[in-house]
């Protein structure tokens, strides 16, 4: 297992369709492996596979019951295929430094994906789980948190990042 760079907010991978995942061979489950261990060092509860620049439909979410037991879990080609309700909730993200805000997202989802073997899965959820499955799935789609945010809060963060671009 390897942690891999991850990539931030501007960068162009950040705002792309992800491919499909077509082939469930070991390269795949090595990437997933490098994912886990890249959520963690980092810290994160979950990791998109263009955040550390692949561009294919690949999340990786935290499962653990604890600290002591560590568990994640793969989901490929995930898709929401139901959602209701609402809910506010605070997020980040590791694509996003310096920035935790509160977003509205729906309460409850189900979604649709396959495993490493590439069997067809469905899983309903609701509450924290239910975001974050929600913020990794807009990843997929080239869509970071800030998006859901007022335009006013996103031209601000949008210029902070010039900022601490020019004083690097
Ligand atoms: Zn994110």
């Amino acid at each position: 297992m390897a942690t891999r760079k991850i990539y931030a907010y501007p960068e162009r991978v950040l705002r792309q369709k992800a491919k499909k995942v077509e082939k469930f061979d070991d390269k795949l489950k090595t990437l997933v492996e490098d994912m886990a261990e890249t959520m963690w060092d980092a810290p994160g509860i979950g990791l998109a596979a263009p955040q550390i620049g692949e561009s294919i439909q690949l999340i990786v979410v935290d499962v653990s019951e604890s600290d002591k037991e560590k568990k994640y879990m793969p989901m490929v080609n995930p898709t929401i295929t139901f959602s209701e309700g609402s809910q506010i909730d605070e997020e980040g993200c590791l694509s996003v430094p310096n920035l935790v805000s509160k977003v509205k997202r729906a309460k409850k989802i189900k979604v649709e994906y396959q495993d490493l073997e590439g069997k067809q899965l469905e899983l309903e959820t609701e509450n924290r789980f239910a975001v974050v499955l929600q913020h990794e799935i807009d990843h997929l789609n080239g869509k970071l948190f800030i998006e859901h945010l007022s335009t006013l809060k996103r031209n601000l963060y949008k210029k902070k990042v010039k900022k601490w671009q020019n004083a690097k």
